[in-house]
């Protein structure tokens, strides 16, 4: 087992969805947490990752930095996914190597498993066929983490892991109509439906694929545990295990809203893969299992949306 206690940890992305949960999470243990703004250092800078580094001297990294988007985003941004997490993965990765931390966690996604693979998705048919066009290039990127961690553990005997979280949403996630990831966006466009008494929301795709949701501070609790316990070259995924229709989970969320309205489909919208359910078997035997039921974290989540918007009115 690794020892957090004590020790110097980094939240790479401490700003974002994940990195904010994490350090919430963090906050119960006896560590000195340290982060720094994007306007300082930018992540995809070699030169500014390595200074930061040799200053800051993590022992500790959850590398939870990502240019992160839904399925719009990620489809039309390729460049961007591609090059930005291919550059972040690297500098840091390779900075925490150079300046001998201890351990250190990448952050990966179920994208990166082919799209044909047998459900649910093991930690081992990663590279094994072809990926969802829709966000292969953030895949890629987080693929070639994935082999940085693989090689330096295997070639200079670091510690660091892999875990790959299921699809997350929860309190400071993205709620950009276009950009945004399906919970944040049925969230607004429920929310914003029943504000002005519109009939009907539309919900993109055919609401046939099928979709896993884990509660954002489930995820930094896992994070947390595996920090502890996992080390091995082998990923380990973490989601809930269960998964739902994207028809069924737009009822859920509007339930959650109170909006009564109709819902349609706009099938000239992307679906992207039929179903991403992971196979948490691997995290079940380590002893850690999600706590947060789906309808208690869509009212936290949503709760956490009006809280952040003090102009939408219930
Ligand atoms: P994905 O898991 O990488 O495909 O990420 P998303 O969260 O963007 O999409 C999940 C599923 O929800 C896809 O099948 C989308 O077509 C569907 N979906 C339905 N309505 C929306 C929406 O308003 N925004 C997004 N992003 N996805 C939606």
């Amino acid at each position: 087992p690794f020892e957090l206690k004590g020790k110097t940890v980094y939240v790479a992305g401490h700003r974002g969805m994940v990195g904010a949960a994490l350090m919430r999470r963090l906050a119960q243990e006896d560590v000195r947490l340290v982060t720094v703004e994007r306007n300082e250092v930018d992540l995809r800078d070699q030169a500014q990752v390595f200074d930061w580094f040799a200053k800051a001297r993590p022992q500790a990294v959850f590398l939870a930095a990502a240019k992160v988007g839904g399925i719009v985003a990620n489809n039309t941004l390729r460049a961007e996914f591609l090059y930005d997490n291919v550059a972040i993965a690297a500098n840091v990765i390779h900075a925490a190597h150079q300046t001998g931390s201890e351990k250190l966690m990448f952050l990966g996604s179920s994208c990166i498993y082919p799209k044909l693979a047998p459900q649910p998705l093991r930690e081992d048919s990663v590279l094994t066929g072809p990926l969802e066009p829709t966000n292969e290039p953030y895949a890629i990127a987080k693929i070639a983490g994935i082999k940085m961690v693989e090689a330096y553990r295997s070639q200079y005997g670091r510690d660091f892991i892999s875990v790959m979280p299921t699809n997350l949403y929860g309190p400071g996630d993205n709620y950009h109509p276009e950009h945004s990831h399906v919970v944040a966006a049925l969230m607004r466009r429920f929310h914003e439906a029943k504000l002005s008494g519109a009939a009907s929301v539309v919900v993109w795709g055919t609401g046939t694929p099928r979709r896993e949701f884990l509660y954002v501070d489930d995820m930094a609790d896992a994070c947390v545990h595996l920090m502890k316990t996992y080390s091995s070259a082998e990923l380990i995924n973490i989601g809930t295990g269960k998964d739902i229709a994207i028809a069924e989970f737009a009822r859920v969320v509007a339930d959650m809203v109170g909006y009564r309205g109709e819902i349609t489909f706009d099938t000239s919208r992307p679906d992207g893969t039929p179903r991403k359910l992971l196979d948490v078997s691997r995290l079940t035997e380590l002893g850690w299992r999600a706590k947060t039921s789906l309808a208690d974290g869509i009212r936290r989540a949503y709760e956490a949306y009006l809280a952040s918007n003090p102009n939408a009115a219930r």
